[in-house]
């Protein structure tokens, strides 16, 4: 009787996240333009969604780590220096690198970080390792990813991704599955942000609760979870709901529990 008004009040929560999803979409193209929108929200979905080889996934797992404490738009913005500087993201090559190159890489103006840089090419020994063993690196992750359960956030393969790698704490692990197709893993911050204010979700509220929502209101907009989060995380990045919101301009002022409009 619990688990079934549980499961009726996630199921009213989505139908009423997708409703509000329009008017988060509205804003997101007023402030951005319909097509510029359209472009970043397709970048998103196509940076996370499922890799099709092993180059794809292992230039998303240096992704995240180049990303800590700058941020993705950051990496983004140097992605072609980056995918230059790392062979394209093959793994088999960036094995290769010695303390010369490495020290090279530092030189060059894209990342004057050596753990990270050392941390890349250690993963890509280890990732080559693993590959050999497993056929590919995502057929390792497939195998676990089948032993795993995604409601609870992929804690086992989350796990196993710490374990098989250097430089990688809950956090990042939590981030790289996510931006190879695992959606529960992580919640995006702004998008988090966004939900709670509007009252879905409580502060203290794990990933798998905030991503099951977005997966249950994308599901009745018939649109890609990733999509949706996308769509939320402009809304929260360069629509009204910024860490300081400007709640008199925003669409949902009139249902939004943590409104704070002008009188
Ligand atoms: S009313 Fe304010 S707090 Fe609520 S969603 Fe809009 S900007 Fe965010």
């Amino acid at each position: 009787m619990i688990a079934t008004s549980a499961t009726a009040r996630r199921a009213g929560d989505s139908r009423k996240l997708a409703t509000l999803m329009r008017h988060v979409e509205r804003s997101v193209d007023s402030a951005l333009g319909a097509d510029e929108a359209a472009a970043r929200i397709r970048r998103y979905v196509s940076e996370h969604d499922a890799p099709p080889d092993d180059r794809v996934a292992f230039g998303r797992l240096c992704t995240v780590v180049f990303a800590q404490g700058i941020g993705y738009e950051a990496v983004a913005a140097r992605a072609g220096g980056f995918a230059e500087a790392f062979s394209g993201f093959d793994p088999d090559a960036v094995a290769t690198y010695d303390p010369k190159r490495v020290e090279s890489l530092l030189q060059a103006p894209i990342v004057r970080n050596a753990a990270k840089i050392n941390a890349c090419v250690e993963n890509a020994r280890r990732w080559v390792a693993l590959a050999k063993t497993h056929g590919t690196y995502l057929g390792r992750i497939a195998g676990a990813a089948a032993a795993d359960d995604p409601t609870t956030g992929w804690t086992a393969l989350s796990g196993v991704l710490r374990e098989d790698f250097v430089h990688l704490g809950e956090s990042t692990a939590g981030q790289v599955l996510k931006h190879i197709g695992f959606f529960t893993a992580f919640a995006h911050p702004g998008a988090r942000r966004v939900v709670e204010r509007l009252g879905f979700i409580g502060a203290d509220a794990a990933a798998p609760t905030l991503q099951k929502l977005l997966g249950g209101a994308a599901q009745r907009l018939g649109r890609d979870p990733y999509a949706l989060e996308g769509t939320l995380a402009l809304f929260a990045g360069i629509g009204p709901c910024k860490k300081k919101p400007a709640c008199d301009a925003c669409e949902l002022a009139d249902r939004c529990p943590s409104a704070n409009v002008s009188a």
